[in-house]
């Protein structure tokens, strides 16, 4: 793996929000690309523009499918595991697949990856801190998960698994692993549909609904472009210190969502209100949600001098642009 640019890459998830952006990163560096993705929660769409490249090769399976990741990665000399089940309104609606899934997956992943001895860069969550209130979450931090009977929770908790998985194989054999933990990552593509609160946003202000603020609005999250994410997904693997290691990856600059959906608002000129909705009703009974969420980027900044650099309102700007344009498509074919 000398040659960054030209490489056999495989891309589990890659038909999903952050995993379509990556393939057309690693294909406009000359990669070829291969993508298994059961487009659960991924789109055909995402990543039916590199279809031209001819270095994108798709296969519509579960990455749980062992049969199919030993031939895919024994074909691959970098193996990206992006399939996962996302959302907090997936994971709070089909808790049993969350679970299983996630760790199925990720289990047969590794599983090729030891088989072939191929290096693999696997997707964690700042899930995984629970609800840690050491503000910046440092890698090496304690987590501080919920109770079980919460179900947000699982999420977390099979993720922190798959963590210890890939680790286990890093100790155990020498499996080049890299462990990224992703914060909340906004960006052309990503759906609302499974919760996430940028893109709900934006569609609510140019239907010109309410745009629904859950609990106080005081809580704060730090929201990074994938652009930005991606270029850290890209350089890791060929950082040697971050073999084997946890990483966080996301932006520092905290908002409150009450000040997202004003911003949302300002940028779409729209006439909606802010309806503050309580998490019972939101979510179902016993939701716990985290007040605060900030990495430390130490770890990334030391391994390849990483840092943002998207400011939140040109992502915004970019979302809506995106949004606006495919509505508007919408309407004219359903007319
Ligand atoms: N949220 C909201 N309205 C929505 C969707 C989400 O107020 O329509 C809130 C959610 O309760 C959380 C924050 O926005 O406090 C971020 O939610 P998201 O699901 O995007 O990511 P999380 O950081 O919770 O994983």
């Amino acid at each position: 793996m000398t040659d960054k640019n030209a490489q056999r890459v495989l891309v589990t998830g890659g038909a999903g929000f952050i995993g379509s952006h990556l393939c057309e990163s690693l294909i406009a560096d000359g990669a070829t690309v291969t993508v298994v993705d059961d487009l659960s929660t991924g789109r055909w769409g995402n990543i039916a523009h590199l279809q031209e490249s001819r270095r994108l090769k798709v296969i519509v399976a579960t990455a749980a499918d062992q049969t199919l990741m030993f031939d895919a990665v024994a074909q691959s000399d970098l193996v990206y595991h992006l399939a996962s089940a996302v959302g907090v309104h997936l994971i709070i609606d089909r808790p049993v697949a969350t679970v299983e899934t996630i760790f199925h997956t990720t289990d047969a992943v590794l599983k090729a990856c030891a088989r072939f001895r191929k290096p693999v860069l696997l997707t964690s969550t700042s899930e995984v801190f629970g609800k840690s209130d050491a503000i910046p979450f440092r890698e090496d931090d304690d987590v501080v998960m919920g109770a079980t009977e919460k179900r947000r929770w699982a999420y977390a908790c099979a993720k922190a698994l798959d963590e210890f998985l890939a680790l286990a194989h890093y100790h155990e054999s020498a499996l080049p692993v890299f462990i990224v933990r992703l914060f909340n990552t906004v960006g052309v593509r990503q759906s609302g549909r499974y919760g996430m609160v940028l893109p709900r946003f934006v569609r609510q202000a140019l239907s010109g609904g309410p745009i629904t603020v859950f609990g106080d609005g005081a809580q704060r999250r730090c929201f990074c472009s994938v652009h930005d994410v991606v270029r850290a997904l890209r350089a890791l693997p060929f950082a040697a210190e971050a073999v084997g290691k946890v990483v966080n990856i996301g932006s520092q600059e905290e908002v409150s969502i009450t000040q997202l959906a004003l911003r949302v608002k300002r940028l779409t000129a729209s006439s909606s209100t802010i309806e503050y909705v309580p998490y019972e009703e939101a979510y179902g009974p016993g939701f716990d949600d985290m007040r605060r969420r900030v990495p430390d980027l130490s770890r990334v900044s030391s391994y390849i001098g990483w840092q943002p650099e998207e400011a939140l309102d040109s992502i915004i700007s970019a979302l809506i642009l995106d949004m606006a344009t495919s509505e508007a498509g919408r309407s004219i074919t359903s007319a």
